[in-house]
């Protein structure tokens, strides 16, 4: 059942019905300032994995226990002195920190079987509200099927989750549109697992140089290994191999500068923020018109630029 509420103030009465919800098991989806989640307690192994059925999501493909604060993080991990400086700096916002779990409290699960568990503080109202009524971790991967596009509109959860859910809060459009950046605080130095909504150059300014997993080092990340994000049409990257004139078929388009040659539909954006915010919801819709392939514009590595690229080298099958 899809709900809408007021994205700024949600009403009391319909945070109640969801987390009542939450905590007798079932799935909630809500808006999050990056995507959709689709959320449960994430410290019942019965609900968690519904989550996993739901999405189709493989098992050892972990989840992010969402929290309304730094409390919260305590009792389902170990938080050392930077991670503190993290959250301090970056809470509530779209930055996950994996961290050694509290493996007698968080079910393994919800860990994908890791001895580390990944969290994060949602800062929209809708998220934060729910989670503070139900008064639990709440797990939530994104709430699409696993391996399509993201849901950055309630309507493409249901599209996508459909009756799986009890109740999906429609918030409208999310904010950031891609993913949180994932960031292993285990070890001696911080290790990017996923860039993400938070540009790696904020974590970068305090924190100082971030490793980046090197290709061939089995990734620690489980989720970086599954085909992510695709739309059910061929995705070409727009670099410099991109040959424009061997394109055959309808070509639908995204991207911030104008294509190389006429398409049959082209979403364009003004910004690199905007590029990420309409990315997945651009690509659903290209679905939708019935073109034969898309090709995408491949950004900058710099701010979001950097996430984009992961996402669109996913799509592509390419990542
Ligand atoms: P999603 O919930 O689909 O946005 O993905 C969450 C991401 O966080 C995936 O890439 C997961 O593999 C990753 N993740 C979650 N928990 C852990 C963990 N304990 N260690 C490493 N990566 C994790
Ligand atoms: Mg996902």
């Amino acid at each position: 059942m899809r709900l809408p509420v007021d994205r700024w103030n949600p009403e009391a009465e319909i945070i109640a019905r969801a987390a009542r919800a939450l905590r007798e098991g079932r799935l909630v989806a809500f808006p999050t300032e990056t995507v959709y989640g689709l959320g449960a307690d994430g410290l019942d192994e019965a609900a968690v994995r519904a989550i996993y059925r739901a999405k189709g999501r493989p098992s050892d493909n972990p989840l992010i226990l969402h929290l309304a604060d730094v409390a919260g993080a305590e009792r389902v991990a170990f938080v050392d002195d930077r991670a503190r400086r993290l959250m301090d700096l970056f809470w509530p916002g779209p930055l996950t920190l994996v961290l050694p779990a509290r493996c007698g409290v968080v079910p393994a699960v919800t860990r994908g079987g890791l001895e580390t568990v990944a969290l994060r503080m949602p800062s929209h109202p809708v998220a934060l509200a729910l989670i503070e009524a139900a008064g639990l971790p709440v797990a939530a991967p994104s709430a699409n099927r696993s391996g399509r596009p993201s849901p950055t509109e309630a309507e493409a959860v249901e599209e996508d989750l459909g009756e799986a859910v009890a109740i999906i809060l429609d918030g409208g459009s999310t904010d950031v549109g891609v993913e949180s950046t994932v960031v292993d605080a285990t070890g001696p130095s911080l290790l990017l697992l996923r860039p993400g909504a938070l540009p790696l150059e904020r974590i970068e300014e305090t924190e100082g140089v971030v490793d980046l997993p090197r290709k061939g080092e089995g990734r620690r990340s489980p989720g970086t290994r599954y085909r992510h994000y695709a739309p059910d049409r061929p995705l070409l990257l727009w670099d410099e191999t991109l040959q424009w004139e061997s394109l055959q078929g309808a070509v639908g388009y995204i991207g911030i500068e104008a294509p190389s040659r006429p398409v049959a539909v082209e979403v364009r954006f003004r910004t690199v923020e905007d590029y990420a915010r309409g990315l997945f919801s651009a690509l659903r819709h290209l679905e939708r018109s019935g073109v034969d392939l898309i090709v995408a514009q491949w950004p900058r590595r710099e701010g979001l630029g950097l996430a984009l690229r992961d996402r669109l080298l996913r799509a592509s099958g390419r990542g």
